[in-house]
């Protein structure tokens, strides 16, 4: 088996990106449900809070028939006090086809990848990446605008949101028109225009004339420093979306969970039609089955 990883979007060649969209949107299309000959052992570390991510990867690795081996903090060694390294020098030991981790800090997917050849998907590092949420956002926008390079904006916490720096990692590869809609707190301007040079900043939702796609982020108010707080209400005062904001009518995304009435209005998310946010969950299943399948090829 050739060591592959999904720890960043830089492990993937957009013809990798492609050829997973592809295979996921075939997924969901299919009828049928698709078990591989030989069962495989998935193990799921998930060491920060998650929903959709968890269930999706499990559904993921039980519609293809492999086994799904959930372990959670609590359950695990780690509550005891054992240290990050020797918890998984034990989980590898067991010798899993592939683990999933999501953890509190910043590159430890990375790092367990280089300790071991067992396959890495990093299912969320910190304020680092979620390359498996930006991969199925892409399957979205994929299926309704097939291959066309549309506009997209990101609008929120970019600083300390993972699915955006995935985001603009992969949008960027694949050559699409990035628009940031960010307050300069929740703004990491300087590391993404090391990404891509391209990208056109906004201050507020007020210009937002052209846009095709405008992706909503979740402030991160676990990741803000204390004694920042009032971030939040001000960002919810200039930056909550409301139907004045979506005149020219632009898809809206979201990667939930949502915080109604600071990042997105009750009206917007409960009666706007153009949401996409229960597609993006349910391509999540789908997507994840496409990486597991990338991954063991
Ligand atoms: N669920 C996504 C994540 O784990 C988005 C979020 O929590 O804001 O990063």
């Amino acid at each position: 088996m050739a060591n592959r990883k999904i720890t960043s979007i830089d492990d993937l060649s957009a013809k990798d990106i492609q050829s997973i969209a592809e295979k996921a949107i075939k997924f969901k299309n299919s009828k049928k449900r698709i078990l591989e000959n030989k069962p495989k052992n998935i193990f799921n570390l998930f060491l920060e809070p998650s929903t959709r991510t968890t269930i999706s990867f499990e559904l993921a690795s039980k519609n293809l028939g492999y086994n799904s081996i959930n372990i959670n903090f609590e359950k695990s060694s780690l509550s005891k006090g054992e240290s990050f390294n020797d918890t998984m020098d034990t989980l590898m030991s067991m010798k899993p086809d592939v683990l999933i981790i999501r953890d509190k800090n910043n590159f430890s997917p990375m790092e367990i990848g280089k300790r071991s050849k067992i396959p890495v998907i990093n299912a969320g590092d910190g304020t680092n990446e979620h390359p498996t949420q930006a991969l199925l956002d892409y399957c979205v926008i994929r299926e309704i605008f097939k291959k066309k390079k549309i506009k997209i904006g990101i609008c929120g916490d970019i600083k300390h949101s993972r699915v955006a720096h995935s985001n603009i990692k992969l949008l960027s590869k694949l050559g699409y028109e990035i628009h940031i809609i960010a307050p300069t707190y929740f703004l990491d301007r300087k590391d993404l225009k090391k990404i891509n040079n391209k990208i056109i900043f906004h201050k507020n939702l007020n210009s937002l004339k052209e846009l095709d796609i405008l992706m909503m982020l979740r402030v991160q108010k676990e990741r803000i420093p204390k004694g920042a707080k009032n971030m939040m209400s001000s960002f919810k005062k200039e930056f909550c979306l409301q139907n004045k904001h979506l005149l020219n009518k632009p898809y809206l995304m979201h990667p939930g969970p949502v915080n109604r009435n600071i990042e997105i209005s009750d009206d917007v998310l409960d009666n706007y039609p153009k949401s996409l946010i229960l597609k993006q969950v349910e391509m999540g299943v789908f997507l994840r089955m496409a990486c597991l399948q990338y991954i063991l090829k």
